[in-house]
């Protein structure tokens, strides 16, 4: 008899959907060939990191002491290198962030558990906007707490602040916001932001205790068009800022970013020490040494991410004509249209059938819909048209 967390022992045998679709392309690229299969299941980016990244890096290499770059940094993060992101943030954002306001972490997943199990005791609940991110859910009980979802707005994918004003209980201890969003691609608009942090300071008040806001911002620089992605600290003084490379740098295997704790919020250095607290009790340790490094000297740049837009103005508007509803996208790599029947699961199957890999709503909390992970070569766009398009007669 072993005993084991059996929660876990799911966690750790059920892939994904979206490593399930992503293993089956695999397979069958293996099959008929990659150019025939139209993978649009991963939001893997597919552009490669500026040339700075290696560069500094390999400089880094040859001329720092190995010691010192290959050794533990403090538990926070190296002090330089969050010196160094608090110019970066402060000169984009016109705050007066110190190296005291951030904590490394192993990307936003790592910054969300932090938050997530820092804030939170047992029975506290997290607001979840859908469509969301399905690792949230994960991350959420992981820490003990109970994730509430609140349905979509499925017209604009802005926020129903209806349905919120009834999620919202005297539990209620986060919000959880994810602008660009994945899987929707929407940006909430400054109108949006204002509206949810009077809510959130409304019913803090009315409830005696701070509700957190927290914005988990992967995708802050991928938008489109001069589009405004309003940053969340400046209209609600109880955000925390969760943040990584992965997708603006290109760099989703290295595992770097950062919980921002402005000193705004309430009882600033007991946050703090909550994240902090919440790090070490995870066996986080600190954040890998060199891509701290790396990531603070790079942390002005972007990886060319031009080709996400160009796909997405190829895609949204081929779908348009064939039929497909779809709400524009202001950024990130990903598209959510409505599936073509009701059943999202069934409309992913029989998309699979004509070599299209797309992911089904129901996972992001919003059945209906699927999403298409557009960050790939525009040439795959261009293949998977005619693919499309025979799914779209299907339903003729
Ligand atoms: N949050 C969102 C919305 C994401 O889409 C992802 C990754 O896809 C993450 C967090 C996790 O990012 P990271 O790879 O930096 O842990």
């Amino acid at each position: 008899m072993l005993n084991l967390n059996e929660k876990m022992v799911t966690l750790g045998t059920q892939r994904s959907v979206i490593r399930e679709l992503f293993e089956f392309g695999k397979m069958k690229a293996a099959e008929i060939g990659a150019e025939n299969v139209f993978d649009f299941s991963i939001g893997n980016p597919s552009v490669p990191a500026p040339a700075s990244i290696n560069e500094t890096a390999v400089k880094m290499l040859s001329e720092m002491d190995p010691v010192l770059l290959h050794g533990y940094t403090s538990a926070q993060g190296d002090a330089g290198v969050r010196s160094l992101l608090a110019d970066s943030v402060n000169r984009r954002f016109h705050t007066a962030y110190t190296a005291d306001n951030f904590y490394m972490s192993t990307g936003a997943a790592a910054a969300l558990c932090c938050c997530f199990h820092g804030l939170c005791n047992r029975g506290d609940e997290v607001i979840i906007f859908a469509p969301y991110f399905p690792e949230y859910t994960v991350f959420v009980e992981g820490a003990g707490a109970k994730p509430v979802i609140v349905p979509a707005d499925t017209e604009a994918f802005q926020i129903d602040f209806d349905a919120l004003e009834q999620a919202i209980t005297p539990n209620t201890k986060a919000v959880i916001v994810n602008s660009p969003n994945n899987p929707s691609g929407a940006v909430y608009s400054a109108e949006t932001i204002q509206k949810l942090s009077s809510v959130l300071e409304a019913k803090s008040k009315q409830y005696g205790h701070t509700i957190f806001l927290i914005s988990d911002e992967p995708y802050r620089e991928i938008v489109f068009s001069g589009i405004n992605v309003p940053f969340l600290p400046d209209y609600y003084h109880n955000t925390l800022v969760s943040y990584s490379w992965s997708k603006s740098l290109s760099l989703p295997g290295e595992r770097m970013g950062y919980v921002l704790v402005p000193a705004s919020v309430d009882d600033f250095a007991q946050v703090y020490a909550a994240i902090a607290g919440a790090g070490r009790s995870l066996g986080y340790v600190n954040a890998p040494s060199l891509f701290q490094r790396v990531c603070a000297a790079c942390a002005d740049e972007t990886s060319d991410i031009s080709v996400y837009e160009t796909n997405k103005n190829l895609l949204l508007n081929s779908l348009r004509e064939m039929g497909y509803h779809v709400v524009e996208p202001g950024g990130t790599f990903y598209m959510f249209p409505r599936s073509l029947e009701q059943d999202d699961t069934a409309f992913a199957e029989r998309a699979k059938a004509h070599n299209l890999l797309i992911v089904p709503g129901c996972g992001f909390g919003c059945p209906g819909h699927v999403r298409i992970s557009y960050c790939v070569p525009t040439e795959r766009i261009e293949k998977s048209l005619p693919a499309f398009e025979a799914l779209a007669n299907e339903y003729r």
